[in-house]
């Protein structure tokens, strides 16, 4: 036998080896994807995130005309079919609280958990929702914190907690949640925490730190900080794939905003124009001078 014919032959070998080595390998890449996924199905949940965030032209609800009439802020305040909240407060490093702000604190039902007054219904519909599909409590592992809690907080670690009077649960607008078993990073490991972070528009909720928002927020990744921003700025800003930094910047002061049956504006006051025929309208302090007007129509 020549050498060139054992060299061809030793060719056809490691091919027909390859070729059977290839599949298998291919195989074995692709299953162990699908079980390191399957098992951390948080990691996929954040991918699936950002890639819809990656190819998503986000954009706000379509202006409006509409015929207006001027009101004063404090007699609209005044108006029955008017509430005041701090749902829409935009509170972070830049924008941090005032010493004299006073949150609209009470207490979660008969618990000893102390949320802003604004927040309770919508927590306690999400909590029965979790509790009715996936026969699980939801629990709240911080919400409302004094400043006093905060700076002992940002004492204790000054590289995650933020700054006194720049963080949420100070107005008692942010919760952390957690499920049995699934607390922080792995609260998105459980079907209920999954459900609670994709579904949480529904009742008024964001997820105010989301994996693709640390440009924007400045704070990584927090599956299980959820806020308070009510109907139907919620389903804006988590659909748009908004932080609530950009989705307050983009409402441009003294437009309307339609989405559903819903009006938005962004007014500074303290003359209001307000939509004829409004049937109920919800006021907001954004904290930067300037108030955020949900009108029902
Ligand atoms: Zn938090």
């Amino acid at each position: 036998m020549t050498t060139a014919t054992i060299s061809k032959k030793k060719t056809r070998r490691t091919r027909r080896i390859l070729f059977i080595l290839l599949p298998i390998l291919l195989i074995l890449v692709l299953g162990f994807s699908i079980l390191f996924f399957f098992s951390h199905q948080n990691l996929l949940f954040r991918l699936q995130n950002d890639l819809a965030a990656t190819f998503h032209k986000r954009s706000l609800p379509q202006t409006v005309s509409v015929s207006t009439y001027t009101i004063q802020l404090d007699d609209l305040l005044s108006d029955p079919n008017c509430t005041k909240n701090q749902a829409l407060m935009l509170i972070n490093d830049e924008y941090p609280l005032s010493d004299s702000f006073q949150p609209e604190i009470s207490y979660y039902k008969d618990t000893d958990v102390q949320m802003n007054s604004c927040i309770q219904d919508a927590y306690a519909t999400m909590s029965s929702a979790v509790r009715e599909q996936f026969d699980v409590p939801l629990y709240v592992r911080e919400a409302y914190r004094t400043a006093k809690e905060q700076e002992d907080k940002t004492e204790e670690n000054s590289a995650v907690a933020a700054e006194v009077g720049a963080s949420e649960h100070q107005a008692g607008l942010a919760l952390d949640l957690y499920v049995p078993q699934f607390g922080g990073w792995a609260f998105t490991k459980s079907a209920a925490g999954r459900f609670v972070d994709t579904n949480c528009r529904d009742y008024g909720f964001i997820v105010r730190y989301p994996s693709y928002g640390e440009k924007q927020t400045g704070i990584p990744y927090e599956p299980w900080h959820l806020r308070y921003v009510g109907l139907p700025h919620s389903q804006i800003i988590m659909d748009e794939y908004l932080t609530l930094e950009e989705y307050i910047d983009l409402l441009e002061p003294g437009s309307f905003y339609q989405y559903g049956s819903y009006l938005i504006s962004h007014q500074n006051g303290p003359a209001i124009d307000a939509p004829s025929g409004w049937k109920h309208v919800t006021v907001s302090e954004d904290n930067l001078g300037g108030y955020l007007f949900t009108w029902e129509l």
